[in-house]
């Protein structure tokens, strides 16, 4: 197999084939370690778009037309070769997204689960039927693949949110293009290679890598059926409305401020290390990242100094080294967005308790010198009228906000223009009850920091965190990539005499 991580550049796979394409644009892929310049992704064009929309729809009638056991078999196949190169995909996230190894390997088998999801297809697309709706008439309904779809993907999950998309798409009998984020593309090439080994037909998965362009051909396309998109939600509300002019299916996953509520009966070091996981974890470049702790009553007293203490001793390493919790920042510039939001955070009167921007690379490890880090921030007494409140980060700063009661918590949560996840940490069996049922939140943990539900109950959020209905994978990813018919069917023998001009009822 071709080796990835060396200098090539990263360019496309149409047809079974990898290809420069016809772009002429390029972008440098960053180690975010070393701040080093790891290779260049070619960004594809509307020509490129156009030939892996034309592959895709070359390879569909005989796709869709294999039995969903033959599909799926080229998905337990696909299952096994991930297993077999998980580490090696592993380490590939860590070197061009950042994140630590351990979280990256964790990244890869939550998308495994949905691989092994997928391979239940047969089942998952088994119709219903009923037999006599009237006499001598039957009535079922299946659910029939839509064609080429398409997945475009934000940096933050390079292999797992791919994984939300192409392999349920694909096991039900769709064709598929994939534009992953430039920042960092070479996992989704190594993912076609799998792909191809585990006997794939050439043209059923296809990769243009690129940007706006390749997105915006991707949109208008005629030949593309559907959208799967993820990524922030300025973007996510515009694919949505463009795909939807041009009559496409779509569901667009944006972003998020996802709050966790901490009640005064909570364990307070459990709170305190959900918090520090949630929030620095990766980086705090999660969707389901907590970034703002909700702290009711006087809990705040007792958990702020040992929050306090925790981000400041954070282990930020580079992800390779096996004792780091937090790797770098993906690019400079969103560590230099993230430094103004902190700037911004001072300026409305939060109170800086711990401040990430002072931390040097040379601490991280050696090589580490010009990477792009930052360590962990806190914030206390910030209030909802705070931009680092009202806007998404997308970084390790973590929000304190003090509320008197329960009601106020929920309140504040339900006021939020987002609604990813959240959390309530409690030992009130009420409280949890209250709060998993009043919360305007698509994903609530209860005394669990990232509710990211397993691979057949689906994701998604509420309000400007979600455009469209149906959330990613499980049966809703099922209803998603296919559509519904019904058949009612009768034979000769049962048909009565003559014309019937009423609106027939069972008889
Ligand atoms: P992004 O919105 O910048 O990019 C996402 C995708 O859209 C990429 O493939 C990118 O190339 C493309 N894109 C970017 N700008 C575009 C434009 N103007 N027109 C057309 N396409 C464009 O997001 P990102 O920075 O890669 O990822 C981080 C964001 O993704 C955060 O907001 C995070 O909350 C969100 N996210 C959401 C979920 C979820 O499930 N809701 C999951 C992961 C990440």
């Amino acid at each position: 197999m071709t080796p990835y991580n060396d200098s090539s550049e990263v360019a496309q796979f149409i047809a079974g084939q990898r290809t420069s394409g016809s772009g002429n644009r390029t972008q440098p892929v960053y180690n975010p370690a070393s701040g080093a310049v790891a290779r260049q992704v070619r960004l594809g064009n509307g020509q490129d778009v156009d030939a892996a929309v034309a592959a895709a729809t070359a390879a569909f009638p005989a796709w869709s037309e294999t039995p969903p056991i033959r599909r799926a078999r080229v998905m337990f196949k696909f299952l096994e070769l991930l297993n077999r190169h998980k580490d090696e995909l592993a380490a590939m996230i860590t070197s061009e997204h950042g994140k630590v190894f351990t979280d990256a390997q964790g990244e890869v088998a939550r998308g495994i689960d949905i691989v092994e999801f997928a391979c239940g297809i047969p089942q998952l697309l088994k119709g219903d039927y009923t037999e006599q709706v009237s006499t001598g008439i039957d009535n079922w309904t299946v659910r029939q693949a839509l064609g080429v779809v398409a997945g475009i993907t934000p940096f933050n999950f390079p292999v797992m949110v791919p994984m939300w998309m192409f392999p349920v798409a694909i096991a039900a009998g769709n064709t598929f293009v994939l534009k992953p984020s430039p920042t960092d593309p070479s996992p989704s090439l190594f993912i076609a290679d799998l792909l191809q080994q585990a006997g794939l037909p050439d043209g059923v998965f296809n990769v243009v890598q690129g940007d706006k362009e390749a997105v915006d051909a991707l949109l208008v396309h005629p030949d593309v059926k559907a959208i799967s998109f993820v990524g922030s939600t300025p973007i996510a509300n515009y694919i949505y409305e463009t795909g939807a002019r041009h009559g496409k299916r779509v569901q667009a996953l944006g972003g998020a401020k996802n709050h966790m509520v901490v009640m005064p009966d909570a364990d307070i070091d459990q709170a305190v290390d959900a918090l520090v996981g949630a929030g620095y974890g990766s980086a705090g470049e999660r969707c389901m990242a907590i970034s703002v702790a909700v702290l009711v009553g006087d809990v705040a007293d007792q958990l702020i100094p040992k929050l306090v203490e925790r981000t400041k001793t954070l282990q930020v390493l580079d992800g390779m080294n096996l004792a780091a919790e937090m790797g770098p920042i993906v690019t400079d510039a969103a560590r230099q967005r993230i430094s103004g939001y902190i700037e911004a955070g001072v300026q409305e009167g939060a109170q800086l308790l711990v401040d990430g921007r002072g931390f040097d690379g040379t601490q991280a490890g050696a090589g580490c010198e010009q990477g792009f880090w930052l360590g962990g921030t806190l914030f206390d007494h910030v209030t909802p009228e705070m931009k680092i409140y009202r806007e998404e980060i997308f970084g390790p700063v973590l929000a304190c906000v003090r509320v008197p009661d329960f009601a106020t918590a929920v309140q504040l949560i339900n006021d939020h223009e987002f609604g990813n996840g959240t959390a309530c940490f409690t030992r009130d069996g009420n409280v949890a009850r209250e709060f998993a049922r009043r919360i305007q939140v698509g994903m609530v943990g209860i005394n669990v920091p990232i509710p990211v539900p397993m691979a057949w109950h689906g994701f998604g959020g509420w309000k400007r965190s979600l455009f469209g209905d149906m959330h990613a994978y499980g049966e809703e990813g099922v209803r998603f990539y296919t559509k519904q018919k019904s058949i009612m069917q009768r034979w000769p023998e049962s048909i009565g005499k003559g014309a019937e001009f009423v609106m027939p009822t069972a008889k």
